[in-house]
């Protein structure tokens, strides 16, 4: 039997504003434990929360670019249980009357697009966190985190494969970051990803029983848990068995997911509206001044770009799938008119040297200007494009000019006719077994006599000039 997944994923973005959500303290990440407190977050009794409006301002934005519907009426609600890491014994957060509902996204897999539901979106807070390593008797609690504003993405079961998941996820993360109200730091912790995953038989409309995923903190590792989940899922099917519905937590180091707890002893949180704060009320005349505040998302951008530039699609999505990247490309592309150049250079040295590096593009050295450069140097013949890799490379270690580069190294373009053809007849004297054969009619040893003269100039031989002196020469010998 064929099955297939079912899979809805709930996402947590910490939202970018300086303070809290209900307080005035700060959300910097990496303080000492317990300085970025107060009574309020400390969950002290008879103090009083106020919501932070950037934090609003932030979700509502969130909210117009995933095509959600706000609600006009939002209620805070606790979010009852206890942990030792939430002082209040209870969460902020939104229950009944969430910020919005109702939006999609969109992903595309194997050339294919597909629309994924959002279910919701809410705002609340984060808890803090325990600390047991390097503890020698109990644990301690770090409260820093306390209040940090978390928006909660829900998505529509509407994903099937642990490639979509990942689309979904890629996407997500990338409009949050255009839209600068999360830094997607996932190894920090501001961008946190649980699944809900079910498996049932190809053809079947009811859901089989899901289990849930936790801790998945990067992107290879949610494809790889859910890749996991699923084979297991289907294994306990195909032998008769039955799944428990369970939360599970997915170990990178042994790549398998293992029981946390069962349903039965699953929390049962009891919500209550919250009595502190007031509902947020977001009029239409809010709901339009942030609209005006919108950027333009990856997927306008892509399209703009195919249209602006004349590059394929391809290349505009692998382009705009970073702002930071694609502002790049737009101030390189703004002085050097061939965009598809400047494509081919982003998407094959510049990706290839910051994933080799593990560098984003706000690292870079090269500016603009000296990237636009180099492509003149290549255009004019002063270097071939071969030395061009190497001097791009310079440039990316040191940030200095091509001009500099090719000067200092000696690199430029050897396109002195007699100086190649003086290089060429050296070529021909000291290789004349291949000269017999090529006057024998094998045409395909030129390319060996090329491959010498390029040897013999470092590459620095101007390619086309080497072909055609080549071609005259050997065609001489030929006539002789
Ligand atoms: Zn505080």
């Amino acid at each position: 039997m064929n099955y297939e997944a079912v899979i809805g994923l709930e996402v947590h973005a910490q939202l970018l504003t300086k303070s809290k959500i209900f307080c005035s303290c700060s959300t910097q990440f990496g303080s000492e434990p317990n300085t970025q407190t107060c009574p309020v977050c400390l969950g002290m009794p008879g103090v009083l929360p106020v919501a932070n409006r950037e934090v609003i301002n932030m979700a509502i934005k969130t909210s117009l670019a995933l095509n959600c519907k706000i609600n006009n009426y939002g209620r805070f609600a606790r979010k009852n249980y206890f942990y030792p890491d939430l002082p209040k014994n209870y969460q902020i957060s939104q229950y009944e009357e969430p910020l919005s509902e109702h939006g999609y996204l969109e992903i595309d897999v194997n050339g294919k697009r597909k629309k994924i539901g959002i279910v919701r979106i809410h705002i609340e807070e984060d808890a803090g966190k325990n600390i047991h390593e390097n503890v020698v008797d109990g644990s301690y609690v770090d409260l820093n985190r306390t209040g940090v504003p978390l928006m909660e993405i829900v998505s529509e079961p509407d994903i099937n494969t642990p490639e979509e998941a990942r689309a979904y996820l890629t996407q997500l993360k990338n409009i949050l970051l255009y839209l600068e109200v999360c830094d997607c730091n996932m190894e920090e912790g501001s961008l946190r990803c649980d699944a809900n995953i079910s498996v049932r038989p190809v053809g079947q409309k009811e859901f089989g029983t899901k289990t849930e995923i936790k801790n998945m903190n990067s992107f290879s590792n949610l494809q790889k848990a859910l890749e996991y989940e699923i084979e297991r899922q289907v294994d306990i099917l195909q032998d008769g068995g039955r799944i428990v519905q369970e939360t599970r937590l997915w170990d990178p180091s042994s790549g398998t997911t293992a029981s946390m707890r069962s349903k039965e002893e699953a929390h049962d949180y009891r919500y209550f509206p919250c009595p502190d704060l007031v509902p947020v009320v977001v009029d239409e005349e809010w709901i339009e001044n942030i609209k005006k505040t919108l950027p333009e998302l990856p997927d306008e951008k892509k399209q703009r770009f195919v249209s602006q530039y004349g590059i394929p699609e391809y290349d505009a999505g692998v382009i705009t799938a970073s702002k930071a990247l694609a502002d790049y490309y737009e101030k390189v592309a703004a002085i050097y008119n061939d965009a598809k150049k400047v494509s081919n250079w982003v998407m094959g040295e510049l990706l290839r040297l910051l994933k080799e590096d593990e560098k984003e593009i706000s690292d870079i050295l090269i500016t603009p200007e000296n990237f636009a450069s180099l492509l003149q140097l290549i255009d004019k013949g002063t270097i071939s494009g071969k030395i061009a890799k190497t001097v791009f490379e310079e440039m990316y270690k040191n940030g200095k000019t091509p001009d500099e580069i090719v000067e200092e190294k000696g690199l430029e373009q050897v396109s002195d006719e007699g100086e190649i053809a003086g290089i060429i007849d050296r070529v021909l004297a000291e290789n004349t077994k291949q000269v017999e054969q090529y006057l024998g009619g094998k045409e395909k040893v030129a390319g060996f006599f090329v491959g010498q003269v390029m040897k013999a100039t470092s590459g620095k031989a101007n390619p086309g000039l080497v072909n055609k002196i080549l071609k005259e020469k050997l065609e001489a010998m030929k006539n002789k």
